[in-house]
């Protein structure tokens, strides 16, 4: 840690990301000899190789904009590289070498031979006409297409790229390879090549999974009250998924505040979060004033200053501080399900796990998004599609394997089981154990 500190000093979240890992996995890394002669850790925290690409597009206006574009794949141990797409403002390489950090343990959890890659840009979708998106997509896919392939790296979305977004990138691609490689790409419509319910995938394993750790714990999920945060692809599935369950949806929140819903949100209020996010303003502010008699918004507040008994964080890094965690548990919050990647602080995870809050990491709630792409691929490699109930269960099946690693890695001699170590030991032992039987390379 000591070495990437001095060598990396303002790659915050890459830092925090590797910490966590270092931290969890230190007492099984020392049993084993062998990883240590094999300087498996010094290998495994770099990325294999990072790219970056100037994107240069025109606005409506036809004014010239350039950007920024990155791929970095960071371990193909076990297979391809394989990660989501993040169009934000903020995107650096400290983000997206984070996400890609995590990514390769997230993706040896799904069972699947998947490596870890992410990429990106920091091209901000809000505020963009339709039109802007395209003509930015298809700019960012003439640096990209040369980099990835279906057995070599294959993106997907993550934070402002969706279903339109893989599109247009999908659509350039083709343009520029002269083959209909569907592989190349996860998330794609399901009339060409995508998977049923990998729109719903990331939302509906993250509650397969809270499902399990309740189960796991004594504790019925039916009738509980579920703050979730933001309003995108994740949160949207997530809030299907918790009311089907009997889960009772009564927060959910943007960069302008958070909705209150007390009678819990309704299936029409779902898929108006569809339209809020194709419309790029950003403002969890629009359910409200479409739904006033349901919805209050109250602005510059998120969604864990309401009162509920479990907590799904489901938009961004670092979006719930201690204080937060505090703030739930004092309103009689019992259990937080990471959704977004590394969505709660070192602080708040430190805080749940002394105070009886059972919590698990994104890595391993999270990996229903990228387990369906793995199904997506297999069903491209075929060239057939499955139904819906096969991915439903196959995604179930991943999910619950997911919980039980966690809880073969995680359980203390106490007999209490510690999600984080449990993950980030059951996917460290598998890249690890691959890297070292491939040899230094
Ligand atoms: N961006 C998602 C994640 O963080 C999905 C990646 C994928 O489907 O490749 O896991």
């Amino acid at each position: 840690m000591a070495r990437l500190q001095a060598k990396y000093p303002l790659e915050k979240e890459y830092l925090q990301a590797v910490q966590e890992v270092l931290e969890s996995i230190e007492e099984v890394y020392n049993q084993h000899p062998e990883f240590e002669a094999a300087k498996i850790v010094e290998r495994m925290v770099e990325p294999d190789r990072i790219f970056t690409f100037r994107v240069t597009w025109l606005d409506d206006k036809g004014e010239v904009q350039t950007n920024l574009g990155y791929r970095i794949q960071f371990n193909s141990a076990i297979g391809p590289y394989k990660g989501g797409l993040r169009f934000h403002r903020a995107v650096t390489p400290s983000m997206l070498k984070f996400l890609g950090f995590e990514q390769t343990f997230k993706n040896a959890l799904t069972t699947l031979p998947m490596g870890g890659a992410k990429g990106g840009s920091d091209f901000d979708p809000k505020g963009k006409s339709n039109d802007e998106i395209m003509r930015f997509c298809q700019a960012f896919m003439l640096e990209l297409w040369n980099c990835i392939g279906p057995d070599q790296d294959i993106p997907a979305g993550d934070v402002g790229v969706g279903g339109r977004e893989i599109g247009y990138l999908y659509g350039m691609y083709k343009k520029l390879a002269r083959q209909y490689n569907t592989g190349v790409l996860t998330g794609k419509g399901s009339t060409w090549g995508g998977s049923i319910l990998r729109p719903e995938a990331t939302g509906f394993g993250a509650l397969y999974f809270t499902h399990h750790l309740l189960e796991k714990a004594g504790i019925d999920i039916k009738g509980k009250k579920v703050a979730v945060s933001g309003f995108g692809n994740v949160a949207w599935g997530a809030c299907i998924k918790a009311t089907e369950l009997g889960a009772k949806v009564v927060a959910i929140s943007g960069p302008d505040g958070v909705c209150h819903i007390p009678d819990g949100i309704t299936p029409e209020m779902i898929d108006y979060m569809l339209v809020m996010r194709a419309s790029n303003r950003d403002k969890v502010e629009d359910m409200a004033t479409k739904f006033s008699e349901k919805a209050k918004f109250t602005p510059g507040k998120k969604s864990w200053s309401i009162p509920v008994d479990i907590a799904l964080p489901c938009a961004f890094q670092n979006e719930l501080s201690e204080d937060d965690a505090k703030e739930l548990k004092a309103n009689g919050c019992i259990c937080c399900c990471e959704v977004s990647n590394m969505g709660c602080q070192p602080g708040a995870i430190h805080f749940f796990q002394h105070n009886g809050i059972l919590f698990a990491p994104g890595k391993a709630v999270n990996a229903g998004g990228v387990a369906t792409s793995g199904l997506e691929m297999t069903q491209n490699a075929e060239h057939i599609s499955w139904s819906g109930k096969e991915v439903d269960d196959k995604l179930h099946f991943i999910m619950k394997s997911i919980h039980e690693q966690c809880v073969k890695f995680g359980t203390q001699p106490d007999g209490h089981i510690d999600y984080v170590k449990g993950a980030n030991i059951a996917g460290f032992m598998k890249v690890a154990q691959a890297m070292l039987e491939q040899g230094t390379i």
